[in-house]
């Protein structure tokens, strides 16, 4: 596996794995859960070593549940989640650090490799406030890096003017429905690195047929063809998927580079 290295020092696979909907009777993301972690298990048997959860997604228990059901030991993977992004949380300090060490509990770890506010909270200075009890994490060594989710120019812009410690990503979707372009390049600019969720969502036939086209020489799919654009443009990429080849297949997208032409076509859709 390929890494990115983080504005910390620290680094981060290249291709991670998304959970959101694993562990669920349904694709439905509220759907009731099932105890059953074949889904985070596939990924690490088909080579994922970072999957990223959350708290609203029920599910982090599960991902411990896979990691000691593979035996794989925990230095060897990079845990992400996120902070409930429920408003009550950020009412005091307390709450606030409930809510991260439920995290350590139900995730089984006494340290979380990048922890993220999930989305922004109703005011700058309520991200602030949790973000300062996230810096206390990260500076006892319990969360190694930090980060946000879904933030955009003007919370980012906050959060860098007051934090100490500066984000390390911004996770964000980025598919045909809305690149992001804007919020990407600002976080470039800014040595956080974007990580792109949902990158293979709304993406209609026509333009899944062209993806199909660009990836024949290399006989790669339009979903690797895509991902691998998100890695090209210097963007660490989340897929998910409930099918054990296509998890595989997300991973395989190190062995090939997008030409010019496919990189400025896709680039304009
Ligand atoms: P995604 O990974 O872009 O897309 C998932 C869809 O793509 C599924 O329908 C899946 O179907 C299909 N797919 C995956 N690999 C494929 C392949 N190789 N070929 C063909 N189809 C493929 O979307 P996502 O689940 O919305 O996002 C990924 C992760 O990002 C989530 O799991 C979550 O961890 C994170 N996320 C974060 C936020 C946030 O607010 N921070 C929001 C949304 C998501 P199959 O199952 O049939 O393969």
């Amino acid at each position: 596996m390929e890494h990115f290295k983080l504005n910390n020092n620290y680094v981060i696979p290249k291709i991670g794995c998304g959970t959101s909907r694993y562990g669920k009777l349904n694709a439905d993301f509220y759907a009731a859960l099932t105890d059953d972690s074949k889904e985070m298990e596939w990924a690490i048997e088909v080579g994922y070593r970072m999957f990223d959860t959350a708290i609203i997604y029920r599910n982090e228990y599960l991902v411990a549940q896979a990691i000691k059901n593979q035996c794989i030991k925990r230095e060897d993977m990079y845990i992400e989640s996120k902070i409930d992004w429920d408003e009550n949380v950020v009412k005091t300090e307390d709450l606030i650090r409930e809510s991260i060490e439920s995290s350590f509990k139900n995730l089984n770890t006494d340290y979380i490799d990048l922890y993220l506010i999930h989305r922004p909270f109703e005011t700058n200075e309520d991200n602030l406030r949790v973000w300062r009890v996230m810096e206390e994490y990260h500076q006892k060594g319990q969360l190694k890096s930090i980060g946000v989710s879904n933030f955009m120019i003007l919370e980012l812009t906050y959060l860098l003017a007051n934090a100490k410690v500066k984000p390390v990503v911004n996770q964000v979707k980025s598919n045909p429905s809305n690149w992001n372009k804007e919020i990407i390049e600002f976080c470039k600019q800014n040595d956080i690195l974007p990580q792109i969720y949902s990158p293979l969502r709304s993406v209609d036939d026509m333009f899944r047929q062209k993806l199909t086209d660009i990836g024949k020489p290399f006989n790669k799919s339009w979903a690797q063809v895509l991902l691998r654009y998100h890695l090209d443009n210097g963007c660490q990429v989340i897929p998910m998927s409930y099918d054990k080849k296509h998890q595989a297949q997300n991973l395989d997208i190190l062995d090939f580079k997008l030409p010019e032409e496919a990189i400025k076509f896709i680039k304009k859709q």
